[in-house]
């Protein structure tokens, strides 16, 4: 298969790469070459091409951080902070997920949103239900997309509705997994405890356990000053919130990384562990704002070498569109530049593209860039509306960045395959 148009992805330095009006070889959903229609080999002049004039192709957008089950409370009870919005809104909708009816209502509207977003990829919080985890997942395999999901883990500190035994929760974990073991292509699990306060010690020994070496492990991470204090309390033995993570899940086991959603107040100490076990940072910064969470200091996560992409974070976040989250970590940046740390220098555009694209995709394998190896996610974007009268490629992209919800897909392709 051959794709042609205005090539805009992230060069392994991090820089934007423009290529105009040319062509992506794929085979068997991996990019054999890139060239201009002239270059194309004798073997390949006959092959039809793909013609998308002079639209934008850019890599398929991956969102590193949502609630599945949250998204039908977008947008409700952004006036509370972390703790209060949990017990407010959150477990009372979470606990719904045991109707198995209600959760494929619920769920079909959220596979289908983030279908039509501009994100080929997610790694995705369910709940703690293991019947409407796997429903979760067979909607999204169906849907082309490529998802790592996770059923939650919680034992402690939640309501009647929606809480586990620590063995109960340990055994349907195995279960669940026993169940995925076979029934995918592109979706997979990933160990998920809700966060330090909702899981005990025992269980977050289990769960270490059962994620041996081949599973990741997604949670939540230094978000809300009352939180941090809370796990303080809760482990009296642990230097950090991380420290406690990894004395209790030996975060350094698996094969496949640890991802820990929002790092606001990492320390140095912190930083230096999440370099080390090689985490990645789910930088989510509309939920940051949303909950007045704070600003994470993503200048010295990326100065240290820590992989930081960005989550939508949905409930917290209200937009699905990853393009509005790099908007708002630049915006967050400049705050922190101006008003936290003068030694910070703001994120570029560039940057905040690398997080949407490239630093993620690495999670994924050979993911998020236009490059001789990498899996072809693509979106084929139609910017007409705005940027009618620009020539300048550049700034095309830049405005896109910036107004991407009022311009149109005209296809997206995950790993070759066209799922619109
Ligand atoms: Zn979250």
């Amino acid at each position: 298969m051959i794709v042609k148009g205005n090539l805009v992805d992230c060069t392994e330095k991090g820089t934007i790469r423009i290529r105009k009006k040319n062509c992506i070889v794929i085979e068997e959903g991996i990019i054999s070459k890139i060239c201009s229609e002239n270059e194309l080999p004798d073997s390949l002049k006959n092959e039809e091409i793909e013609d998308y004039g002079d639209s934008l192709i850019i890599p398929g957008l991956i969102d590193m951080h949502l609630h599945a089950p949250q998204f039908a409370f977008r947008g409700l009870g952004m006036d509370m902070e972390l703790l209060d919005w949990l017990n407010t809104y959150t477990f009372p909708e979470e606990a719904k997920y045991k109707d198995i009816e209600y959760a494929k209502k619920a769920y079909k509207k959220f596979v289908d949103a983030l279908t039509k977003s501009y994100s080929t990829r997610a790694i995705v919080f369910a709940t703690l239900h293991t019947q409407a985890t796997i429903l979760l997942m067979d909607m999204l395999e169906e849907s082309g997309l490529k998802c790592f999901v996770g059923k939650v883990n919680m034992d402690r500190n939640s309501t009647d509705e929606l809480i586990e035994t620590t063995e109960s929760s340990i055994d349907s974990t195995n279960k669940w997994l026993e169940v995925c073991e076979s029934r995918y292509q592109n979706t997979k699990p990933v160990i998920t405890p809700r966060f330090i306060p909702s899981c005990s010690d025992k269980l977050m020994k289990e769960l270490g356990k059962i994620r041996g070496e081949n599973y990741g492990l997604q949670s939540h991470l230094s978000e809300n000053p009352k939180e941090i204090e809370w796990v303080k309390e809760l482990c009296p033995d642990a230097t950090g919130y991380l420290d406690a993570y990894d004395k209790r899940s030996s975060l350094n086991k698996s094969k496949v990384p640890t991802v820990m959603a929002h790092c606001v107040y990492s320390d140095e100490k912190e930083m230096e562990l999440l370099k080390e076990r090689d985490v990645y940072v789910a930088h989510c910064p509309q939920s940051n704002i949303c909950l007045s969470s704070g600003i994470a200091p993503i200048r010295k996560f990326l100065n240290s070498g820590i992989k930081v992409g960005l989550g939508s974070d949905i409930a917290a976040g209200y937009s699905l569109n990853i393009l509005n989250q790099a908007v708002e970590a630049i915006g967050l940046s400049k705050l922190y530049w101006r008003y936290i740390d003068k030694n910070s220098k703001p994120l570029e555009l560039a940057e905040a593209f690398s997080m949407a694209t490239r630093i993620p995709g690495s999670y994924f394998g050979k993911v998020g860039a236009f490059e001789e190896g990498f899996e072809a996610d693509m979106l084929i974007i139609d910017d007409g509306v705005l940027n009618k009268d620009i020539d300048d490629l550049r700034k095309r992209f830049e405005r896109f960045l910036y107004l991407s919800d009022e311009c149109s897909m005209k296809a997206k392709y995950v790993s070759g395959k066209k799922i619109l």
